[in-house]
């Protein structure tokens, strides 16, 4: 496994980081164990947020404890504030459940705008004061949108971006990995299996092997996940010849619009699954059809004629999907199953 810089932040890890949102599902004995698994395999790029409920305190209690000296890992965390207060609060909440007394890269989570200092809510010098003060060591931003990531890239003021990449990137991704490069933006990868989607760890890892200056966080709530990526630390795999062209294929399989079961666009007014059940088609094709086919599966399916088109989802929708649309394209390919 190769180590990558992350851009200007001087950062330098194996290219091969825990994203440590499902942690959240286990308990904090299992956590615990899989986190300092993941540190003893090599991994060393730790990426959390204060919304991932209690995943920064387990992480706190992997390493916060002595269990490995506090410079020898990368955290990562976010706060989703859209005020000075409750910035303040958010990173003072970080420290204590990380146990830690500063972040790595403090991150703005899922921005809406791309904040720069100037601005009349100050939140950007907030940033400043905390770098300066010493409680973070630098300063991030993460989205699901486009042109926010790509504004996040340019402007100069931060020096990494978190966006979803995976061998389904279209043409503007590729382009935006290119953008972080040039302008030394450290670039982490989310959502590498496209929510699982994606089922090829091989392949996912040659495809971000590629770039460097980026680091993929994978998902990982199972031993089992985890194992799968630390096999990668003795032998990366690389591009070739064969994964390209399964890359290809699985490219014509999942073009155009699909929703990658972010969730952003939940609740729904009439309590429909749209994370599930908005990609219900390609699940039933790309993961085994038996869970899916399930009386509970099919009753939440059926909610979807309850769809009144109140249109609260849309604009939460990073990728601007017509969500009652491909709800209903998804409820009649179902009732063939
Ligand atoms: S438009 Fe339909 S799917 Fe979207 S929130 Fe309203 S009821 Fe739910
Ligand atoms: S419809 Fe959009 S916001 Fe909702 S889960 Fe799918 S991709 Fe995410």
């Amino acid at each position: 496994m190769k180590n990558i810089t992350l851009g200007m932040t001087g950062i330098t890890v194996p290219q091969n980081g825990f994203g440590a949102l499902p942690i959240q599902r286990v308990s904090l004995e299992e956590a615990v164990r899989i986190l300092r698994k993941a540190y003893d395999g090599g991994m060393r790029f730790f990426d959390t947020a204060r919304a991932y409920s209690d995943s920064e305190e387990k992480l706190g209690a992997a390493f916060g404890d002595g269990y490995v000296k506090r410079e020898d890992i990368i955290i990562t965390t976010k706060t989703p504030a859209k005020t000075p207060e409750d910035f303040w609060k958010d990173l003072d909440t970080s420290l204590t459940k990380l146990k830690t007394d500063y972040i790595d890269v403090y991150q703005f989570h899922l921005m809406g705008q791309c904040w720069v200092p100037g601005e009349e809510n100050g939140m950007y010098e907030c940033m400043q004061k905390a770098k300066e003060q010493g409680m973070i060591r630098h300063i991030g931003g993460t989205a699901h949108k486009i042109g926010i990531a790509r504004q996040i890239a340019e402007c100069g003021f931060y020096e990494t971006l978190q966006y979803p990449i995976s061998y389904l990137a279209d043409e503007q991704e590729i382009e935006l990995v290119h953008l972080c490069n040039e302008k030394n933006v450290g670039l982490i990868c989310m959502k590498g299996l496209a929510g699982g989607l994606i089922t090829n760890a091989k392949a996912a890892m040659a495809f971000v092997g590629q770039f460097d200056g980026a680091v993929p966080i994978w998902g990982i709530q199972r031993e089992s996940e985890l194992d799968e990526w630390l096999a990668f630390m003795e032998e990366a795999p690389v591009m070739d010849e064969e994964i390209q062209a399964f890359i290809r294929k699985e490219q014509e399989e999942l073009k155009g619009e699909f929703c990658r079961g972010c969730g952003y666009c939940m609740p729904c007014t009439m309590d429909i699954q749209i994370n599930n059940c908005n990609r219900m088609s390609l699940m039933l094709r790309r993961a085994p059809s038996e869970v899916w086919l399930s009386d509970h599966w099919r009753k939440e399916m059926e909610k979807i004629e309850t769809c009144i088109e109140c249109g609260a989802c849309l604009p939460k929708c990073p990728y601007g999907l017509d969500i009652p649309t491909l709800l209903k394209k998804n409820l009649a390919d179902y009732r063939t199953w």
